[in-house]
């Protein structure tokens, strides 16, 4: 616990996270290459300086060819080699362009699109829900009929974060607009194409009118809406438009019978427009999407457009990251598990894995008490709770079985064609699993240094990666009560995850279908539509505010994982009482290391954006929710009056 950050200033019961984090909030510059910064993010510092150190090992020594430990330094070395990147200019992304250029008719458009096609999005497991390609492609358990992989198309092939962005007429979004187009003019320019300026307005309108067919966030993550699956052949009919002939064949999707769409309205729009809108509007904004796209690997004056755009303006950030952390991530997205393994061998001691792993059992075995403690549910409810709890998977650390990068190229001189091999790689390795029977085990959608913790819905399994359970977040030697507070409350998370919002509507299995008595059902939507309501009310920004409905599924998670973890922390005490330390009970302490891992500070741009796609509310409102818990007002003595004050009867109690 960090008491020198807490202002004793502020009441507890008036901003909880005041209370906590004051005098860190106070005395904290974010650093000029972040948007945002806190707990996580001084975590993820010390994660990416360590996978430095292995990489940069990787990259000088003499592993054997073929050897992922090779592969990871050969990509890292042709990321770090500016002079050779410098030297090639644009080459490298000549032969796309020039196929691109040479568009001229609508089954080319279809096909080059089909080709384009990536496995870059997820829509129900880490938010990753965007793409800047037309369409993006998920490949997971099927939610209608689970056993077998199936395929998702989501939208996609937006420059700007969101639709909004491009739709509303606040002085905000028309500044950021008037800077989108000035620097697609400039890429194009770079780029060395003619009349940038007549392009970049026409780019403009083309994606205007994108983001109009696109769902919002609300209905692209929540279930209330229908996915339906389309046999490949009713594409056709039901999105006419794109030649889905050649699209799918030059996908390589061809041979499958069906593939989900997951806004079918906005497969509809996106097809439509690709037979209204002229030729020339498409061919330069492939061209601008593809010089977008490549700039982390071009020569410097794009990586400096690139960033001038979306770090200053996106973002609010006032630096560029320094190279070698951008080098980090390259290697970690073209090889993440391989990378992560060396991460795994070097920080990870399986004492690390038994200590996580026994804290984990501990707190779901405070869930399942929960459940058969709650008087309102009826017994047939509670066992298919019980029954899909008693299914969880869990992982932690890293994948038993690494992902097998043996038919994955990578060659120490050509940053631009491991990176385009490399979305290659995973596309066709999602791709092959399309119809095989879904093994009986967690899928790995994190690498084992990010800190970050996810929860599969459907998958009915939640992921901590090796990088979270590590001090601060984790530490087996620390005070159990903030071990508890801080990654317990994560871990409950997690869990709390698999009977949220979203995670109720699907059963042990992972189909997607109703288990609950409708009065049960009943009660724990009016829970939500309160919790919802709680988060709506707060507004960081004069002209946004959180959005109750978009991260209610979080703020659950939040509100019954606090719980579950205090629970699991008083059942870890074994009855004996807990210590005072440096001046407070076990409880305050809990408490404290919770509302401490949720420290942020965000730059306005960041913020706004957050607001916006983001279904996790911003750190201090996250922090809030110990004003649902009884044991919080116990600790602190917090009384009517104060800010956060709720009676009894007002408290949220999901779970
Ligand atoms: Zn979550």
């Amino acid at each position: 616990m960090d008491t020198a950050g807490m202002d004793r200033g502020v009441k507890p019961g008036d901003s909880f996270y005041g209370f906590a984090n004051g005098t860190w909030a106070k005395q904290t510059e974010i650093p000029a290459d972040r948007s945002s910064y806190g707990m996580f993010a001084r975590l993820s510092e010390l994660a990416a300086q360590r996978t430095r150190a292995l990489v940069e090992a990787a990259a000088a020594g003499q592993a054997a060819a073929g050897s992922p430990e090779r592969k990871v330094g050969d990509a890292y070395a042709s990321f770090m080699d500016e002079a050779a990147i410098e030297a090639k200019g644009l080459a490298p992304l000549q032969p796309e362009l020039a196929r691109i250029a040479a568009l001229s008719t609508r089954r080319q458009l279809s096909a080059l699109l089909g080709a384009g096609l990536r496995a870059d999005v997820n829509a129900l497991n880490t938010g990753d829900v965007s793409t800047d390609r037309l369409f993006g492609l998920w490949v997971t358990d099927d939610i209608h009929r689970p056993g077998r992989y199936a395929g998702y198309l989501l939208q996609g092939g937006l420059g700007l974060p969101d639709r909004d962005y491009y739709l509303v007429d606040s002085p905000r979004y028309v500044e950021v607009r008037g800077k989108y187009r000035a620097h697609v003019e400039r890429m194009l320019q770079l780029a060395g194409l003619s009349e940038p300026a007549a392009r970049a307005a026409r780019v403009l309108a083309l994606e205007t009118k994108l983001a109009r067919e696109h769902w919002d966030q609300l209905r692209t993550q929540k279930m209330d809406e229908e996915h339906p699956s389309w046999a490949l052949a009713d594409f056709a009919r039901k999105a006419p438009g794109m030649d889905w002939g050649a699209y799918f064949e030059a996908a390589g999707l061809a041979g499958q019978p069906a593939l989900v769409a997951w806004q079918p309205g906005a497969v509809t729009g996106l097809s439509r427009l690709v037979a209204a809108e002229p030729l020339e509007a498409w061919r330069d904004y492939l061209a601008f999407r593809a010089v977008a796209r490549a700039a982390p690997v071009l020569p410097k004056a794009f990586v400096e457009e690139s960033f001038s755009f979306n770090g200053r303006v996106l973002s609010g950030a006032q630096a560029q990251r320094e190279r070698w952390k951008r080098g980090v991530d390259f290697a970690t997205t073209l090889l993440g598990e391989a990378v992560g393994e060396l991460y795994v061998q070097r920080h990870f001691p399986p004492e690390a894995k038994a200590a996580a792993d026994a804290m984990v059992r501990h707190i779901v075995a405070a869930m399942d008490a929960r459940i058969d403690g709650l008087a309102w549910m009826a017994p047939s409810t509670k066992a298919k709770a019980k029954e899909k709890l008693s299914t969880l998977k869990v992982g932690i650390g890293h994948a038993e079985r690494p992902r097998d990068f043996s038919g994955l190229e990578v060659r120490r001189d050509d940053a631009y064609g491991n990176l385009e091999r490399a979305h290659l790689f995973e596309y066709r390795q999602e791709v092959a699993q399309l119809g095989a029977p879904v093994a009986d085990r967690v899928e790995w959608d994190m690498v084992p240094h990010l800190v970050n913790a996810m929860n599969s819905p459907h998958g009915n399994y939640i992921l901590f990666p090796a990088a979270i359970l590590q001090p601060p977040f984790f530490d087996p030697q620390a005070d159990p009560a903030v071990n508890y507070g801080g990654i317990g409350s994560v871990i409950g998370h997690e869990i709390v995850h698999s009977f949220d919002d979203t995670g109720a509507q699907f059963d042990a299995s992972g189909k997607l279908t109703n288990w609950w008595q409708p009065e049960d059902l009943a009660r724990f939507r009016a829970a939500g539509k309160a919790l919802a309501a709680q988060y709506s009310a707060y507004a960081p920004l004069p002209d946004a505010r959180v959005n109750g409905e978009l991260t209610l599924g979080e703020n659950i998670a939040d509100v019954a994982g606090v719980a579950i973890a205090l629970d699991g922390w008083r059942r870890s005490l074994g009855g004996a009482p807990a210590p005072a330390l440096e001046g407070f009970s076990g409880e305050q302490r809990f408490f404290l290391g919770f509302a401490q891992v949720w420290r942020t500070k965000y730059r306005e741009p960041a913020l706004r954006r957050t607001l916006l796609t983001d279904p996790h509310a911003p750190g201090e409102f996250r922090a809030a929710t110990v004003r649902n818990q009884d044991a919080w007002y116990e600790a602190f003595g917090v009384q009517p009056g104060e800010a956060l004050f709720l009676a009894p009867e007002q408290r949220v109690r999901v779970w």
